[in-house]
């Protein structure tokens, strides 16, 4: 049980990272408290959807995971429509405007999970101990030990916390992380719906939070209502067919009558930010490292950029045998710090504007969405920056 890299966590981010390496040459192990599961149902819809970024479905391709998905459950976000809470203002991106061929593809969590399972079964390089529970971490100055609830222990140059924003690696080493509860939670349900939505994503910004509305294929849709915690809970107890009926009237019926294909569920939302994502012999990547709100869709794309980066650092890291080293790890942790910080402004500062009934902020947020949108070179600019 002598590695040179261990990744604590197989989520979305952990696995692809393990993935990313394959050409390091480094002996690998992924540790997850799951069962790994490689199949999946198909006959309904899983309540968790993503927004994938052009870069990150790159970045899954290179991994082996994005060929593995079945492509009839893929949908293209050819356009976005954010609508302000005077329902006039309007702020609308297009990827044809962009010159690409789309801003975003929607993906189910668990059919892409099922996928990089299914990659990291079958990668030569990594091997794959789950479920496992960790049960001790020693950071060494020239190795880490980790201890298994099992009783079972492994040695590694290099241990990667991959295991979401509660993270058991960043406890052990005591990085400190500041965290704000947003006193929202994020409602997701599917719909089927009346009107075809022609690969638009709509969200609208309001007082009593950000309403999403996703494309799945065919005459579906996906939501995600990140709203105060006690609406959240009001909608949560609604049956299925009151639930579609408020949001058609949110959503001021652009897709028509709907239909709930997927129960509710609720995620609690906070702000995460962890003053360092590295020390001697350790890195956290993905939710581990930063937790943001999901009004912009970006939380799994911020970490399958951490995952990238630190991948090439490792492979690139040349006469530096030690893949551990500090000093290369703080390379990582330069590069990916602009990216992280810009995300957690925009995001905690569009939340903050919209969550307030001042009404001199409430015109000038519906102002700036109307000036962002005549725009056409900052616009531009925009999407390349959430496409990466
Ligand atoms: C409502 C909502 C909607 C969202 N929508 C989007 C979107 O459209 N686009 C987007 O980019 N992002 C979105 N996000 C954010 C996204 O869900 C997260 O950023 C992403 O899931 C983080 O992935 P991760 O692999 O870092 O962590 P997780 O998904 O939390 O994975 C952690 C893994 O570690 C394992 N683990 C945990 N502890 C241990 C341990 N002690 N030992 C071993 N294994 C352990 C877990 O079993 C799990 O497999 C959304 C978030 C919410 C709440």
């Amino acid at each position: 049980m002598d590695f040179d890299v261990v990744v604590i966590g197989a989520g979305l981010v952990g696995a692809s990272f393990a993935l990313a390496l394959q050409t390091a040459g480094l002996r690998i192990a992924v540790i997850d408290t799951l069962v790994p599961s490689t199949s999946v149902a198909r006959d309904d819809w899983d309540s968790r959807i993503y927004a994938i970024s052009p870069g990150s479905e790159e970045f899954l391709q290179a991994c082996g995971a994005w060929q593995l998905l079945d492509t009839a459950r893929l949908c293209a976000v050819e356009d976005m429509h954010v609508i302000g809470d005077d329902e006039i203002s309007a702020l609308n991106f297009g990827a044809y405007a962009a010159g690409m061929r789309e801003l975003a593809v929607t993906v189910e969590s668990r059919e892409l999970q099922s996928a990089l399972w299914q990659a990291l079964m079958e990668a030569q390089h990594v091997k794959v101990i789950a479920p496992a529970a960790c049960h001790e971490l020693v950071l060494e100055a020239a190795a880490v030990q980790l201890s298994l609830a099992d009783g079972r222990s492994l040695r590694a140059r290099l241990i990667v916390g991959a295991d979401g924003a509660d993270s058991w690696v960043r406890t052990q080493a005591g990085l400190k992380v500041d965290t704000r509860p947003y006193a929202q939670t994020a409602v997701v349900a599917n719909f089927a719906t009346a009107q075809a939505h022609r690969g638009v994503a709509t969200q609208w910004f309001q007082r009593k939070g950000v309403l999403a509305l996703l494309p799945l294929p065919g005459e579906r849709a996906s939501m995600v209502w990140s709203t105060a915690t006690a609406h959240a809970q009001e909608l949560l107890a609604l049956s299925p067919n009151e639930l579609a009926m408020r949001v058609v009237t949110a959503s001021h019926g652009k897709l028509g009558d709907l239909r709930v294909i997927t129960p509710a569920a609720a995620f609690p939302l906070r702000m995460q930010r962890v003053q360092r994502l590295v020390m001697p012999r350790l890195a956290l990547v993905g939710d581990a490292a930063h937790n943001v709100h999901p009004l912009a869709g970006q939380g799994v794309n911020l970490g399958f950029r951490d995952a990238r980066e630190l991948a090439r650092v490792l492979t690139a890291r040349g006469a530096q045998n030690d893949c551990g080293d500090f000093a290369l790890l703080r390379r990582y942790e330069r590069a990916r710090k602009e990216d992280i910080a810009t995300m957690q402004l925009t995001t905690d500062t569009l939340q903050r504007l919209f969550d307030t009934d001042n009404a001199p902020l409430a015109k000038l947020r519906n102002f700036g969405l109307r000036l962002v949108n005549r725009q056409s070179a900052l616009k531009n600019l925009l999407v390349r920056q959430a496409v990466g």
